[in-house]
């Protein structure tokens, strides 16, 4: 089916009580592995693009090659701009065909990040396009943005309620303690279900958690197994995960997991295969291993079965 925009898809999630994976990807294989996985599970999802894919993929190839396949599955698909820096980077999301865009400037002083993200509204919805913003900071890193712990800093309810007013912005990402990368603390990630609930009992539009990738430990061991180097690694809970979108979240992304699934696996068949330099032969683990996280994933999030 044709593209929808991540306010179809992200409006009946809330009002569902499921939560929507949006999963980022940079290439063909990473797009086959969401989209097949999506289409098996009857999963409404979502297809991000960072400006990082961008420059990596060129944008209309990535976006074009994303709606073309989308337009062969029968399950909902929106494709999302991933952390927009700018009014700029957003229009030519916009232009290239993308129907859901995040504008970024959680940076920013509350004014001018009302102000900003006020424009990328005014300019989206006239295009039929629907946006996210962030408010609060995260801690991690993510391409251009890298926060530590003690910048990091929680959404203020009230202030969320005033910001999403302000703005009339269609979904919201708010920091209620996860982090981008695969380095979320020590142990079990704390989570401030408090917070979401309370959140979301002032509005009624689709909240948004970033960094929510599971890393599961399976994972990770198979990856140091094959020679990766990787530090004591942690993600987010399924029950957290679960329990977050009974309250509002609804738009979850997910990152680290699929890299971790693709560089895993690639790994793998080259320690077994020294021999084989057939790419397809080299990628096709990777992609299965993908589907198995991001089907997961869709399964913990209640997503399978909604489209
Ligand atoms: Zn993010």
């Amino acid at each position: 089916m044709p593209l929808v925009t991540g306010g179809a898809i992200l409006s009946a999630a809330r009002a569902g009580k499921y939560g929507v994976g949006a999963f980022n990807t940079n290439n063909l294989e990473f797009t086959q592995a969401i989209l097949e996985t999506a289409e098996k599970l009857r999963s409404p999802v979502i297809l991000q693009i960072s400006e990082g894919a961008r420059k990596y993929a060129g944008t209309e190839n990535l976006a074009h090659l994303i709606a073309d396949m989308a337009s062969r599955v029968t399950v909902p698909v929106a494709i999302h701009q991933d952390h927009g820096s700018s009014l700029e980077i957003c229009k030519s999301a916009i232009a290239a065909g993308f129907t859901s865009v995040m504008i970024d400037a959680s940076h920013d002083p509350f004014e001018e990040n009302v102000r900003i993200t006020k424009e990328v509204v005014e300019y989206a919805h006239a295009h039929g396009v629907t946006v996210e913003a962030e408010l609060g900071r995260l801690g991690g890193i993510e391409e251009h943005v890298n926060v530590s712990a003690e910048d990091a800093f929680l959404t203020d309810p009230e202030e969320a309620a005033r910001f999403i007013e302000l703005t009339g912005v269609d979904y919201l990402a708010i920091a209620i303690g996860t982090s981008h990368g695969a380095y979320k603390g020590k142990g079990r990630p704390f989570i401030d279900h408090a917070r979401i609930e309370k959140i979301a009992a002032l509005t009624p539009i689709p909240l948004v958690m970033h960094g929510a990738s599971g890393v599961p430990q399976w994972l990770t061991d198979r990856f140091k197994a094959s020679g990766g180097e990787i530090g004591e690694a942690a993600g987010i809970h399924d029950d957290d995960l679960k329990r977050s979108t009974q309250y509002g979240i609804a738009k979850v992304n997910i990152d680290t997991d699929l890299r971790l699934a693709f560089t895993t696996a690639v790994r793998e068949v080259l320690l077994k295969n020294p021999a084989e330099f057939d790419p397809r032969k080299i990628l096709t683990p990777a992609k299965e291993m993908m589907k198995e996280i991001s089907a997961h994933r869709m399964q913990v999030l209640g997503s399978a079965g909604q489209a």
